[in-house]
C-alpha cells in the first residue's frame, strides 16, 4: 500500500479537552471507522494519553501521541499539533499546565461578558459539561447556550456570540509559538501546524506565520482536515510542497452529535505529499 493511502486520522478530541467521548470511547469509534494510525490531541493537555494509548493497543490499532496546543500568533490564536513526543516528558508537561492556567479566569470574564447581554448562569452552566477542571473551553459555553436555548447549534452560537469580536469573546493571550515549538520538539516530538485555512490571515500574514513556524524547526502542515473545505486541500497542499512541509491528516473530531467529519472518513493525502508519518515511523506504537 502507498503510505498516503494509509488511513491515518492524526487530530481529535476527546472529554479530556472539548471532545464528548472518553479517549477510550474516541478509540473505539476510530477503530470501528478504520483507522489505521490513530492519535489524540486534546487541547494543551496531554493526560488522556497514557488511556488513549492502552486502548488503540487493546484494539489492535497503531498508536502516535498528540497534542494540540493553543498559540497567539499576530494577534490570533492559532493551533499548533505536536505528534510522536514523549508521554512524560516534563517540560511538555509544564508548558501545557502553565497554557491551560489562564482558562479559569478566562472563563469566568467570558460569563461575565455573556450577563452583559442578557444571559445568566453561563460559568455554571458551562462547567456541566465540562470533563477536565482545567481545561474549561469555549466549546462548553457553546453546548449550553444551546441547552438554553439561545441557539440551535453550536456553530451558530460562535457565529453570534462567541467568535473573535462577539460579546462574549474574551482575548487571550496564549503560547508563544517558539515556546510550543520548544516543548513538543523537546519531547521528541514533531510540530504540525492544525487547520491552516481557519484563520484568516492574509497572504503576507501566512507566509510571515509558516516562515516563522519553519525557522522553529516545525515540519509539518495538516492539508486534509474536517477543519478545511474540500477546497482548500489543494491550497494547502501546494504550501506543504513550497515550504518543503510533511503532510498530515486529520478529521479534530469532537462528537457524534456535533462534528461533521467523524473520525477516519476524510479523504486520503493527495498522492505528491509525504506523509507526516513517514517522518514518525519510529515513534508508533504498534500492538
Ligand atoms: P477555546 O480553546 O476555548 O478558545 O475553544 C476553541 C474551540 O472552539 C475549538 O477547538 C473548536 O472546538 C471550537 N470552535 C471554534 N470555532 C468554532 C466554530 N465556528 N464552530 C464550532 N466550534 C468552534
Ligand atoms: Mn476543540
Ligand atoms: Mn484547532
Ligand atoms: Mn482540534
Amino acid at each position: 500500500m502507498e503510505a498516503n493511502e494509509l488511513n491515518a486520522d492524526l487530530h481529535c478530541h476527546s472529554d479530556v479537552s472539548d471532545g464528548t467521548l472518553t479517549p477510550e470511547g474516541v478509540a473505539a469509534r476510530a477503530h470501528a471507522n478504520g483507522v489505521q494510525l490513530w492519535s489524540l490531541t486534546d487541547h494543551d493537555e496531554i493526560g488522556g494519553q497514557h488511556r488513549a494509548r492502552r486502548a488503540a493497543l487493546e484494539l489492535g490499532m497503531p498508536f502516535l501521541s498528540g497534542v494540540e496546543i493553543s498559540v497567539t500568533f499576530l494577534g490570533k490564536t492559532v493551533h499548533i499539533v505536536g505528534l510522536g513526543f514523549d508521554i512524560d516528558d516534563a517540560g511538555l508537561r509544564q508548558g501545557l499546565a502553565a497554557t491551560r492556567g489562564g482558562r479559569g479566569q478566562r472563563a469566568r470574564e467570558m460569563a461575565q461578558a455573556l450577563a452583559e447581554v442578557g444571559i445568566e448562569g453561563a460559568y455554571e452552566g458551562a462547567l456541566k459539561y465540562v470533563g477536565n477542571p482545567e481545561l474549561v473551553s469555549r466549546t462548553h459555553f457553546a453546548r449550553y447556550l444551546v441547552e438554553a436555548g439561545v441557539c440551535a447549534n453550536t456553530p451558530e452560537v460562535f457565529r453570534h456570540y462567541l467568535a473573535d469580536g462577539k460579546p462574549g469573546f474574551v482575548p487571550h493571550r496564549w503560547a508563544a509559538l517558539g515556546d510550543a515549538l520548544r516543548w513538543i520538539k523537546g519531547a521528541g516530538g514533531m510540530a504540525v501546524i492544525a487547520h491552516p485555512g481557519r484563520y484568516g490571515f492574509s497572504p503576507i500574514e501566512e507566509h510571515a506565520f509558516f516562515t516563522e513556524f519553519k525557522e522553529h524547526g516545525g515540519e509539518g502542515v495538516e492539508v486534509v482536515t474536517g477543519s478545511h473545505r474540500p477546497e482548500e486541500y489543494g491550497k494547502y497542499a501546494d504550501m506543504a510542497l513550497e515550504y518543503g512541509l510533511y503532510a498530515s491528516r486529520g478529521s479534530d473530531f469532537h462528537s457524534p452529535d456535533e462534528s461533521h467529519t467523524d473520525l477516519g472518513t476524510l479523504p486520503r493525502l493527495p498522492a505528491k505529499l509525504i506523509p507526516a508519518w513517514e517522518l514518525l515511523a519510529e515513534r508508533v506504537h504498534t500492538p
